[in-house]
């Protein structure tokens, strides 16, 4: 299966691979949530007049899923969204992304083999292959559809909200956007700029730059160590050289965006690395301006998918504060800082909290635990729901809505919420979470 994604999408069969191990590892954790039934969120309490009220999640019907053109294997026919629903209890409508129609189909046999293999109900699992947007569109007006995951762009991701909102009956879209991951360096954190600087670029150009967690946007100090920074930056970006991008489009979108942003006043290019072979691996870029143009120019402020990096100067904390609060919601925040910067960055973590779904104390946001703990998502327009996550276990809570049961006598109650806890599953009552294996 890697090989044949790497034929599809130009991304190397080694990080295909990897990529393989996480799908099956995510498919696996949700497993084992369900086996611990934490899921169900069962809850057993009485109100103030003494009532038995009793909760627990159910799924919410079948979900339409929309994969990710930049993870074939983790965020398509068998990724995240489609983990996460399986294990919530939906089936699950998979509208194959056109750029990898070969992987998502033979992904989409490996499910439907392992769903007759295990005994679950016919139709529990679908794929549905077809080019333009009607297929779509028709997937997410069809009345039996009770939720979407989408990743993509954010036109994209616009056209499927509206699509899911003008039905008779609305559904939710959780849509994955578009982010520029905004990486703040202190003064601190340029005591040494090579290392520093060849961290950055390596994040920057990884896979082309093709993930929703690239940092896309810099946000340096200006003075001595800034610049040395710079200088180091642009001597790593020199020596690297474009990789295959996943689709033509895709190409395309990126050297109009990296048009777009030199074409703004003030803006000026750091380096440049060479592009790779064939017309559709093009150049990684740092450009640079100061806080001015970019506050001047909302154009600088989308993001540019691929190896596509700008660094904004920044100068004095109240400027570095005004560039914060005027970013859009992004999936991650990133700052990198010393102890002696503690003050500044006590001062900032109320604004990254704020705008984004995950803040890094150092390192490099592209590589996502898949974990209990991690949050993928983040507010408008990073995702249409910053409630919630696409990736990690709490992605399950997009699929379940809670249902209570009021004064039922016990035999009638699902088996969870029965008072001998037959199914042993967790339980949140009035004293504290009690059951579980
Ligand atoms: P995309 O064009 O948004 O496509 C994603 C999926 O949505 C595809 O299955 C596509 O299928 C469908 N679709 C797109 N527009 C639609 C519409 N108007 N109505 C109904 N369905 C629609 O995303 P992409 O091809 O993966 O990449 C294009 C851009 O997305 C990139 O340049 C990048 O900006 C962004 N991107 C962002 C992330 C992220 O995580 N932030 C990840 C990947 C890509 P059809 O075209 O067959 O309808």
């Amino acid at each position: 299966m890697p090989a044949l994604a790497a034929r599809e999408t130009g991304l190397p069969a080694a990080r295909l691979t990897g990529e393989r191990g996480r799908t099956c590892g995510q498919l696996r954790l949700f497993a084992e949530l369900v086996r611990s039934g934490g899921a169900l969120g069962a809850r057993i309490d009485s109100g103030p007049s003494g009532t038995d009220v009793r909760l627990r999640r159910v799924p919410l019907g079948p979900v339409a899923v929309f994969g990710a053109s930049n993870f074939p294997l983790a965020f398509s026919v068998a990724g995240g969204d489609t983990a996460s629903a399986l294990a919530a209890g939906c089936p699950v409508v998979v509208k194959a992304h056109p750029a990898h129609p070969g992987t998502g189909e033979a992904v989409a046999r490996a499910v439907t083999a392992a769903a007759a293999r295990t005994g679950m109900p016919a139709g529990v699992f679908s794929l549905l292959v077809g080019r333009g947007h009607d297929v779509g569109l028709a997937l997410v007006g069809d009345p039996r559809i009770t939720a979407v995951g989408f990743t993509g762009s954010r036109a994209g991701g616009l056209a499927l909200i509206a699509a899911g909102r003008s039905r008779p009956v609305p559904v939710p879209v959780h849509a994955e956007m578009s982010a520029v991951n905004p990486v703040i360096m202190l003064d601190g954190a340029l005591a040494e700029p090579e290392a520093a600087a060849s961290s950055y670029v390596a994040s920057l150009t990884a896979g082309a730059g093709q993930f929703c967690t690239n940092p896309g946007l810099l946000l340096l100090p200006t003075g001595p160590a800034g610049d040395a920074f710079l200088s180091a930056a642009a001597r790593a970006l020199k020596a690297a050289e474009g990789q295959v991008m996943l689709t033509p489009d895709i190409a395309r979108a990126y050297t109009e965006g990296v048009r777009r942003w030199e074409n703004v006043p003030g803006v000026r290019e750091v380096a440049r690395g060479t592009a790779g072979a064939g017309p559709y691996a093009p150049a990684p870029v740092v450009l640079a301006c100061d806080a001015a143009a970019y506050t001047a120019h909302p154009e600088l402020t989308g993001e540019v998918f691929g190896a596509a990096g700008l660094v904004v100067r920044w100068s004095g904390t109240d400027e570095l504060l005004c560039l914060l609060e005027e970013l859009e919601g992004q999936l991650t925040a990133t700052l990198h800082a010393a102890d002696a910067d503690r003050a500044t960055a006590l001062e900032l973590l109320p604004v990254l909290e704020e705008r984004a779904g995950r803040v890094l104390w150092g390192g490099w946001p592209t590589g996502v635990e898949v974990c209990h703990a991690m949050v993928h998502g983040g507010p408008w327009p990073a995702t249409s729901s910053p409630g919630t996550t696409s990736v990690g276990t709490l992605a399950i809570e997009r699929w379940l809505r809670p249902v209570c049961y009021q004064s039922f006598p016990d035999a009638l109650l699902p088996p969870e919420l029965r008072d001998g806890n037959p199914l042993r599953v967790p339980r949140q009552t009035g004293s504290g979470i009690t059951g579980g294996a």
